[in-house]
């Protein structure tokens, strides 16, 4: 499965969409803006031309009223003139026309106003000084004539009854003819022409200003959409692939072991959300494989991948074909099963045991994987199976692959995490109260039985007085760390009473104490031994260190080989504690520049049944003499024994035969007693 590295994708996505943010922004803003530029300008444009266009038609339409007008006047000039020709002239109708003639005045009156209003409109274009001259001045001179017209009107329509009225009516027809085809009539004529024609060209280029307008605005848009949409679009979409694409892959990686190509524990989380109810998974099983490193060095660690890949399809074809088969740690498969399955292996362990731990090749080499076993039962969904998992863990630490049972969890596992939670709280306060103090069990020379050294043992007397066995916290100190606070708290009391002893004028010998591995990996523990030491005023360093064989197999960690090389210089042997009970080598003994080796009390108690234990007992003896290093043999108990060990020649006993772990004080009754022993001897 393809690797991404979801830190480089984000940083190019993040980068590629920065930028088309940016792009797009500026593109955005561009686009807006010539749209806008566009838009204002088309709307003054077509605004102004509107306007004119407004301007020009109410112009037009007051003028053809003022000549309808004129027109109608004319009329009413002849009519007044059959009037007045009547015989028996009638001045009721005179009166009616010469009335109607009034009101034609004070509409041709009203009319020019109107007019030279609208004209006075159309003010700054081209044409207008044309229409101002063609109404105000020669040659046209409209308004005078009308203005001419108008007086005779008025004054026909004043005077038009008198008596002199027979010799007016010659010039009546004269001037209703002159207003309707004469002069006034032809300027009439002729304005209007002109106004049509103006009015029909400036339409026209109203209509092409408003076609090229649209025109400009389409090839606009067009061209953003060209040039900016589209392209940012493809962009978009190119990025939103690429984004789809790598959500889908780091969904994978999310959701699914690399190396095995199973879901992993937040994978499998979802199959059970999405898990119908009808028929429930029951069962979990992890199986935990051990000795990774053994198998990486077999394989070599290109091919590790290959290993789990095979071991989980040999998970798959050992499980029914409905079961989850999950990653849940780098050396931990989960399996989820219907509690049918479930059952089933439960009552056959052995087959389950002999399929998995069934050789695996991963090229050349071949494998037999070495694993442990737990399980747990009950509904498990999405929400519990961390809880189930954790259940399953605890279950498994009780495999023992030579059993044909499947360790169950049961809730006193939780408990007793809860109960290692507490004590490890009530150890910590233990130590804040300095609890923890040394008991010194003596030990004697194997030949006299005289007192030669001791071995400091650390006590925990709580608050309330109690005693407690290393065996109850010493694991738990060191699970937590405060092993490492405890010793140097230890080495501190053990620095003190040694010298409290010489100042009684005793003869404690050497004091030995138990270090721990975490304080052997702590880089100033040289400068700090060396201040402990300083403390005994002893001229040369009283105090050994024993280390386990466990210790020892880490000797090669540059930490704790410079720390038991700094302890070596400054005067401290070395012993190694519990031979023979661990994985050390021999060569370790000579690397490390071991001075000590104490026989582990597993042998002495089976030295009066097992030839076998007198043999490793008496072998590690004489090796011990060949290699020029002291032994010393603990947990004498009988007379037998320590004459089992004096007669190989073994230098120190170490046992409740002659001493038990006590504390400062008795050890000072004891030493007083040797020495007057010896003085009276
Ligand atoms: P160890 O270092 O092997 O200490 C010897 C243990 O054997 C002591 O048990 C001692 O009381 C016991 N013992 C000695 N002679 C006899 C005997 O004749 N018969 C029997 N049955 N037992 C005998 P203890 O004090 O209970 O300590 C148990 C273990 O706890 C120690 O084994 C050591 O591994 C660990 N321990 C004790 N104190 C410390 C400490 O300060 N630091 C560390 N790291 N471990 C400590
Ligand atoms: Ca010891
Ligand atoms: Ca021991």
């Amino acid at each position: 499965m393809k690797v991404l590295n979801q830190k480089y994708f984000s940083a190019s996505v993040n980068r590629d969409l920065n930028r088309l943010s940016k792009i797009s922004n500026v593109a955005y803003l561009v686009a807006t803006l010539v749209l806008c530029g566009t838009i204002i300008f088309s709307y003054n444009t077509l605004k102004q031309i509107l306007v004119e266009q407004s301007h020009l038609n109410a112009f037009e339409v007051s003028n053809n009223e003022l000549r309808m007008t004129i027109q109608e006047s004319s009329l009413y000039l002849s009519d007044l003139k059959q009037a007045k020709e009547q015989i028996e002239s009638e001045s009721r109708l005179e009166q009616k026309i010469n009335h109607r003639l009034q009101a034609a005045l004070v509409n041709i009156h009203k009319l020019k106003t109107q007019t030279s209003f609208h004209l006075n409109h159309l003010r700054g274009y081209e044409y207008y000084d044309r229409f101002f001259r063609m109404f105000n001045g020669p040659p046209d001179n409209i308004w005078q004539k009308l203005d001419q017209y108008v007086a005779r009107l008025q004054e026909v329509s004043t005077n038009g009854s008198s008596s002199t009225a027979g010799a007016d009516l010659l010039w009546l027809p004269v001037e209703a003819t002159a207003a309707k085809n004469g002069a006034l009539g032809k300027s009439y004529e002729t304005a209007l022409l002109r106004l049509q024609k103006i009015t029909s060209e400036r339409a026209d280029h109203l209509a092409t200003t408003h076609k090229n307008l649209s025109l400009i605005s389409i090839i606009i848009v067009l061209l953003e959409l060209g040039l900016i949409f589209i392209p940012l679009r493809q962009r978009l979409q190119k990025v939103n692939k690429k984004l789809q694409s790598a959500h889908e892959e780091l969904y994978l990686q999310a959701n699914f072991d690399q190396q095995t190509g199973f879901p992993n524990t937040s994978g499998i989380a979802k199959q059970l959300n999405g898990a119908g109810s009808e028929r429930p998974y029951n069962f979990l099983i992890i199986v935990s494989i051990f000795d990774i490193e053994n198998i990486s060095n077999i394989v070599g660690p290109t091919l590790l991948d290959n290993f789990f890949k095979n071991f989980s399809h040999k998970l798959a074809q050992t499980f029914p074909e409905d079961s989850l088969i999950f990653r849940t740690g780098d050396n931990e498969f989960g399996v989820i099963n219907h509690a049918s399955a479930g059952n089933a292996y439960t009552g056959n362990i052995e087959s389950l045991q002999s399929k998995l731990a069934s050789k695996l090749s991963v090229q050349n080499a071949i494998i037999y994987p070495e694993f442990k076993l737990g399980c747990t039962t009950g509904i498990i969904t999405s929400d519990n199976l961390q809880d189930k998992l954790i259940n399953a863990r605890l279950s498994a630490q009780h495999y023992k692959h030579t059993e044909p049972v499947l360790p169950a969890y049961v809730s006193t596992m939780r408990s007793k995490i809860e109960e290692d939670s507490l004590q490890i709280e009530r150890i910590r306060t233990g130590l804040k109260n300095s609890e923890f103090i040394p008991f010194y069990q003596i030990k004697v020379d194997a030949q006299t039985g005289l007192i030669c050294g001791m071995e400091a043992l650390c006590r925990w007397i709580d608050a309330g007085g109690t005693m407690h066995s290393p065996y109850t916290f010493i694991p738990l100190a060191e699970k937590s760390g405060l092993i490492s606070e405890m010793t140097w708290q230890l080495l501190d009391t053990i620095a003190n009473d040694y010298k409290r002893w010489c100042e009684l004028g005793l003869a404690p010998g050497r004091v030995a104490f138990n270090a721990a591995e975490m304080m052997l990996r702590e880089v100033d523990f040289p400068v700090r031994i060396k201040r402990v030491l300083e403390k005994t005023g002893a001229v040369h360093c009283p105090i050994d260190l024993e280390i386990t064989e466990n210790i020892a197999l880490g000797s090669e960690s540059d930490s704790i080989s410079k720390s038991l090389a700094a302890a070596h210089e400054l005067g401290m042997h070395l012993a190694l504690d519990d031979f023979g009970t661990g994985f050390a080598s021999l060569s370790s003994i000579v690397s490390m520049d071991i001075d000590i080796i104490k026989v582990d009390q597993s042998f002495v108690r089976m030295l009066s049944s097992s030839n076998d234990a007198r043999n490793i007992v008496a072998s590690i003896i004489k090796l011990c003499q060949q290699l020029e290093k002291k032994c010393v043999v603990e947990g004498v108990e009988t007379e037998e024994e320590w004459a089992f060990c004096r007669d190989l020649g073994c230098d120190e006993i170490q046992g409740y035969l002659f001493y038990k772990p006590a504390p400062f004080d008795d050890v000072v009754e004891s030493l007083r007693y040797e020495q007057q022993l010896k003085k009276a001897s």
